[in-house]
């Protein structure tokens, strides 16, 4: 692994990756769904779905078809789920790929199941309930009532039936039984109605290992499988877990600042002291949230960051790390030495869930796989 020469760039484990889909596989006894939409949550979306088929993952999902398109292209084999929106258009392509969409509206499922017929091929979809998330899904009344209009569509196969949950990140909440309680009756009804669908899934990461009823037949586990906790206190990550990701950058020139002067863009911070200043070569259009009173890590020690973020430096306080020169590593994620910042430190600071800090990871910066 080379990355003397780059600016900024992201460590990104595969090992960990397939470890942590080991672990979740072991931990509820089921099937795992790796979910690898949005860029994989940053780690690279046909990276980490690799590392997912290799470690056994029974299917991969994503946001959008063109994620699950880019998979085949990529060559990755194994089922691939649409959880979100998809147009008719995509139907025949989807069909032909093996991709599975997600059906939660009449009309829409219509179009799909034209498209299907039209090119021949029979589209497999899953059929979602809106267990009290209020976002897609069927109500749970609706639900044999929508199964049984899609069973007469020809060109369709309702392999299986999912919901998603609002709270399970937040174990102490009671509603999460409700919720489980409500799709568990869709299950039971489609039963009673010979319409059960080969495969139920229902449990993102939190309510896999929060909410034992709530694993089915597979559970679709996203940021565990990164190494990151669903939720910090209320839902962390049993022991064997471990992250993925590193996110580091360079420092690229060192100057001493009298007391008094102003550092950055509008001046937002000016020194108290003389204050050895390191420019490091990554900013807010690589993913730091612009935003005065940062942190990152550099000589083995926590440092503030100082003044308000630009698009692609950002100025560091030195002088607590008096060896650091310039070309040296700093760390925005990960460890050096004894000390360490995660995702869930930035996202604490930055007013956000870890997240959207890994899924704010910009394209640009490169992505050093480590296998
Ligand atoms: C993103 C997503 C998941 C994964 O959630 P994690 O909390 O990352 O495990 C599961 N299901 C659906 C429908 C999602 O949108």
């Amino acid at each position: 692994m080379n990355t003397e020469n780059l600016s900024t760039w992201l460590e990104i484990d595969l090992g960990a990756i397939r470890d942590n889909i080991h672990q979740m596989q072991t931990y509820t006894g089921v099937p795992v769904m790796a979910v690898v939409k949005a860029n994989g949550y940053g780690h690279g979306l046909v990276e980490a779905a690799r590392a997912a088929e290799q470690a056994g993952a029974a299917f991969a999902c994503v946001a959008r078809i063109d994620e699950a398109l880019k998979l085949r292209e990529a060559g990755l084999s194994l089922p691939i789920l649409v959880l979100g929106y998809t147009h008719p258009d995509w139907a025949a392509q989807a069909a032909q790929n093996n991709i599975r969409l997600t059906v939660y509206d009449l009309e829409i499922a219509r179009g799909y199941a034209t498209q299907a017929r039209a090119s021949g091929h029979t589209l497999k979809v899953h059929m979602k309930v809106d267990s009290g998330m209020g976002r897609l899904g069927v109500f749970p009344e609706q639900a044999v009532e929508f199964a049984n209009a899609l069973r007469a569509l020809p060109g369709l196969e309702i392999e299986a039936v999912f919901t998603h949950f609002a709270i399970a990140d937040d174990p102490a909440r009671p509603e999460t039984a409700q919720h489980i309680a409500a799709f568990t009756g869709v299950v039971e009804s489609l039963q009673v109605a010979g319409l059960r669908p080969k495969i139920v899934h229902a449990a993102n990461s939190a309510a896999a290992l929060y909410f034992p009823s709530a694993r089915f037949d597979m559970v679709r586990s996203g940021i565990a499988i990164y190494g990151l906790h669903p939720a910090v206190g209320d839902a962390p990550l049993p022991a064997g877990f471990r992250p993925a990701l590193s996110w580091k950058a360079r420092v690229a020139m060192i100057k001493t600042l009298p007391a008094g002067h102003g550092i950055g863009y509008n001046y937002r911070y000016y020194t108290q002291q003389e204050e050895r200043i390191g420019v490091v070569a990554v900013g807010y259009a690589d993913g730091i949230r612009r935003r005065v009173g940062n942190f990152a890590v550099a000589g083995g020690v926590r440092v503030p960051m100082r003044g308000g973020m630009c698009m692609d430096q950002c100025m560091i306080s030195l002088n607590d790390a008096p060896n650091v020169k310039v070309g040296d590593e700093v760390v925005l994620i990960g460890r050096q030495g004894e000390t360490s910042i995660t995702a869930e430190d930035q996202g604490a600071l930055w007013g956000t869930i870890n997240y959207d800090v890994v899924c704010g990871l910009a394209a640009r910066v490169p992505r050093i796989y480590i296998d």
